[in-house]
Formats: structure tokens, sequence, C-alpha cells
């Protein structure tokens, strides 16, 4: 493996040893490896087939000479997965989440953790100390375990107790620092410069960047298997890239990988760029959107959610900020309360547990498709970087299991049973009949309902099929779709209001026809609510169902 360190200031060349952290010609922190991109263009896509699935399959483009497979735990190759139901509720169907819940420690950082620790070992470095908000020293740790590495981890006190109890379960030293994250890392590197150890520099080691960016590879492979070729380039780019960001390693890494795959031909284009940040901690949006060169600091974080907490990105917010004006991307933020929805919103609809910061990017995301931003025929990939961590209990809020006590000997078994489970359920629920001719849309419709409130739920494929029900079924409320084979919406409405015993059914409208002044007028008065699809998520939708019942 033939690669070389390059100054991003001075442009001096020197060989890679991870030991050395600066530009020997001009101390600069900031460097880059460079690969025979000539070479490794032409041979490497061949190969592919072949190799395992796990970012090793690319290393021909990682720092390190010989990747030592005893330390693996299956790092890379995360799934990318189609949300359908996501895309309906937003009228952008082509929305891809890149699932980095999926690595061995349940967060994207297992990447870094993976390739750093690969490098250290060859370089025969045995301890190290890392600042964290939880996820990298809980990756970190668990590769320094096969590795034989001692970790030093600073965390800072507002990291969740259980994320505390996993780093130290590893072996590793848990170092608590009140205060904040900021801090927490200038503490680390005092420790690491008295000690002479080994330290995490973030979006400053060169093995962090080149392990992000085997997320770009595999999204371009996982997006040509999905939707075939580019335009005139073997592999396909998404429209975007969305990520929620701290210090925002993780874009400028992904970033360096659609980089250099457009070096070697295997794209033509890169993706735009939008990292997200919690509005309490946003120095790089609020920069951004003030056209700032530099970043203003965030001096005290006010954001529960500790993983996002860089109040001082440095210059990391520099290559940003060029990143997202050269991509026409956006810096978005969003707040706590918009994370933790948007984890009810992913959960129910996708299937998919994030924790706080990985919502965030979703959070962000809704806001840049509401806003225009992202367009509806955009390919988007978003980072799922992490999976919940124990914090449900909070944000589920109270009543959200049901206690059923197993009847004692005492009790006649067969009515004990029966009266404990009607404090489960009670016998009867709201009917709804669900009238739409999409399966997809039909299928959406339901798991909103089922995924927060009891219902019972019918269906309908057509007009007439939906009218024949609703006059048998006499249900609490109709969700209709306009425009269906047979018989369309707004016959079933006339027909519904001429009879007495279906005139006062309340009716939903969802539809994703633009309606004329006339088809409104039509509708008018005859209809409860009109929801535009494509155009709501399914807490809203929930909310319009649930005032219509009572
Ligand atoms: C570290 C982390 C982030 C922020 O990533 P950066 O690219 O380093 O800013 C987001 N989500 C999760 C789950 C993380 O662990
Ligand atoms: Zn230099």
């Amino acid at each position: 493996m033939s690669f070389i360190i390059k100054c991003l200031d001075c442009g001096h060349n020197a060989p890679y040893y991870p030991t050395s952290t600066t530009c020997p010609k001009c101390n600069s922190q900031w460097r880059e490896a460079e690969y025979d991109y000539e070479l490794i263009g032409k041979t490497l896509p061949e190969k592919l087939p072949s190799r395992t699935a796990d970012l090793w399959r690319y290393r021909e483009l990682l720092p390190v000479r010989n990747p030592n497979i005893s330390l693996s735990l299956g790092e890379g190759s995360t799934p990318l997965i189609r949300a359908v139901n996501l895309g309906m509720m937003l009228g952008c169907p082509n929305i891809y989440i890149k699932d980095e819940r999926q690595g061995p420690t349940s967060s994207f950082k297992d990447r870094q953790a993976a390739v750093t620790i690969a490098a250290l070992k060859e370089a025969g470095i045995t301890e190290m100390v890392a600042a964290s908000t939880g996820n990298v020293a809980i990756s970190y740790s668990a590769y320094a375990s096969r590795a034989g590495v001692k970790l030093w981890a600073f965390v800072t006190s507002l990291v969740p107790s259980v994320k505390m109890r996993e780093i130290a379960l590893y072996g590793s030293q848990v170092i608590k620092i009140t205060g904040s994250y900021d801090q927490c890392k200038q503490v680390a590197s005092e420790f690491a410069r008295q000690r002479k150890l080994y330290q995490d520099m973030g979006a400053r080691t060169i093995t962090s960047i080149e392990a992000m960016k085997t997320i770009a590879f595999e999204i371009a492979e996982q997006l040509t298997a999905a939707q075939g070729p580019g335009e005139n380039t073997p592999w396909r780019t998404p429209d975007w890239y969305v990520q929620a960001i701290s210090g925002g390693m993780g874009p400028l890494g992904v970033h360096k990988g659609f980089r250099e795959m457009k070096q070697m031909g295997w794209i033509d284009r890169i993706p735009a760029f939008a990292p997200i940040q919690a509005e309490g901690c946003a120095p790089m949006v609020t920069s951004w959107k003030k056209g700032l060169e530099k970043a203003e600091t965030v001096t005290s974080p006010k954001t529960r959610i500790e993983t996002l907490a860089t109040g001082d990105p440095g210059r990391s917010y520099e290559f940003l900020r060029e990143i997202v004006n050269g991509t026409n991307g956006a810096f978005e933020s969003v707040s706590d309360e918009d994370a933790f929805r948007a984890m009810h919103v992913l959960a129910k609809m996708e299937g998919i547990s994030a924790e706080p910061a990985a919502a965030a990017a979703f959070a962000g995301l809704f806001k840049l498709i509401r806003a225009g931003v992202i367009k509806p025929s955009d390919t988007v990939v978003v980072n799922c970087t992490g999976h919940t961590m124990p914090a449900e209990s909070s944000i589920l809020g109270e009543n959200w299991s049901r206690d059923v006590k197993f009847p004692s000997m005492e009790e006649t078994p067969q009515e004990g049973l029966l009266s404990a489970l009607n404090q489960v359920a009670p016998e009867r629920f709201p009917k709804i009949v669900i009238v739409e001719d999409t399966t997809e849309a039909r299928r959406l419709i339901r798991r909103i309902l089922q995924s927060q409130g009891n219902f019972t739920i019918l269906e309908a494929a057509n007009g007439r099929e939906g009218l024949e029900l609703i006059q048998r079924e006499l249900p609490d409320l109709v969700v209709l779709d306009l425009m269906m084979p047979e018989m369309d919406g707004f016959t079933v409405i006339e027909a519904l209001r001429a009879k007495q015993e279906t005139a006062t059914i309340p009716v939903i409208v969802a539809t994703a026809k633009e309606l004329t002044p006339d088809e409104k007028s039509r509708l008018s008065g005859h209809i409860q609510a009109l929801m535009q699809k494509g155009d709501f998520l399914n807490d809203e939708f929930l909310e319009e169902v649930n005032s219509f019942i009572k």
C-alpha cells in the first residue's frame, strides 16, 4: 500500500507515522492521506465483488499497511435502507437511510475506532487518550480491548451513565469531567501531553477522516446496486448527504470519499452536503447563516443532546463551510424537541430506533424538505449515526406500557385472565374505514393509525367498495382518497351525506391532488379535514384523527 501524507497548508509530503501529528515543515495539524488514484481507480473495482463485506474491502484506500483481520469486529458495510413510509409522508420518495447503528458498538464511530486502532497497533502503540461525548470512547474501548491497547476515556459528566458503564466494562479507565465537552478535550490533551501518550485528535486524525470516507464508498456502491449506474459513470451519487454533526468529522471524511471516487472516475459529481446541529449548540450553522469565514464559538451549550455538544469547531468549520458552499448544500439546526419527535417518527414509521443525536439529522431533513431546499425528486441519503441509548423512558412519557398480573390460584383462572386482559384493552375500539386505491398509501395510513392509537381499521381499495363498507359498518371516521377507479371520492361523499345513517360520519380527505376552487367548494361543509399527501408527518395526521373521535 503506497500513500503519503500531504499538508493542507504548505503542500509538503511526508510518510505516515500515527505518532507524528503535525507537518514536519510548517507544523500544521491539518494533513490528509493521498494514494495512487490512477492505479487504484483502475484495479480496485474488479477486486470488490470477491471481497468481504466490511470497510477493509477498500483497503488500498486506507492508511493501514497490513490490515490485521484478528482485530476486526465486522465494521462497515452497513445497509442502505429505503425509507418508504417516510418518503411518502414527506412527498420525497427517494430517501435512503445509511444505517450506521448496525456497526459493532451501534454507532458510526466504529469505523474511526477500527481504522485508528489498526494503525496504532501497526505502529506498536499500546496506550492512548480520547475525549468523548460517549460513542467515540465506547467504540475505541471495544477495539482497544481486542488490540491490547489501554484507553484513558475522558467524558463529560452529562454523558448518560449507561454509556459510561459500557466504556468501563470494556476495561477502559473512565474519567468524568464536570464541564463542557470543549473543556473535557482540554483536560484530556493536558493529560496526554504530560504522560506523552497518543491522543485522538478527532477530525485532525488522519485515520478518522480515512475511516469515515468508507461511508461514501459504500453509499455509491449500494445506490448503484439499488438504482443502477450513474449517467456517465460506473457508480451512482445521491443528490444529498444529510448528517447530524458535533465536530463535523463525519462529513469531512465522507466528502473526501466522494472526492476520491470522482478523481478515480467512478462518479462524476459530489452530493450536496447538509450538516445538522442542535439549536442549543450550533456554532457552525449560525456562523454559516451570518456568512462568517471563521466560526463563532458557543461557550455554554444548551442542548440535552450531549453527543452534539462541540461548541468550538475550530478549523473544521472552515473546511466544512467550503464543502457546503461548494456542493450547494446547507447547514441547518433543529431543536431538541424536533429531534425527539423525529425519534418517534423513525421508530414508528420505519422500525428504526435511533439515538437523539442521530434523529437530529432526520429532523433536519424534514425542515429542509419543507423549506423546498431538498426537492421532491432528489435522492437523499441520511446517516443514521447511532442507536438509541436507554433514553426512551424520558422520551416516551407516561403510560407507555400496560401491566398485567397473572391471576392467582384462588381466582377462577378463566375469569381472572379475562378481566386482567380487559385492563390491557377495551373490547371495542373506534372504527375507522380507509378508502384508498394505492396499496402503499393504505399501508402508510394503517401504520400511522396503529402505531399510536387503538383503532379497528377496515380498508377498501376503491370508492364503490368503500361506500358499501361504510354503509355496512357505520364507522366512527372515514379516511378517504379522491382519485380512485370505479367511483371517486367526491361521489362517495355525496352518497354518504345523502343518507341519514351516514350523514354525520366525519370524513378526512387525504389526497395527492391539487384541488381546483370548484372542487374545494364541492367538498366544503361535507368533510372535516383535508390532508395533502406528501405534506404531513404521522403525528400531525393522528392529531386530526383524534380530534374527530370521541
Ligand atoms: C459523533 C456522533 C455524531 C457527530 O458526528 P461528527 O461527524 O463527529 O460531528 C452524530 N451522531 C452520533 C450518534 C455520534 O456518535
Ligand atoms: Zn505544512
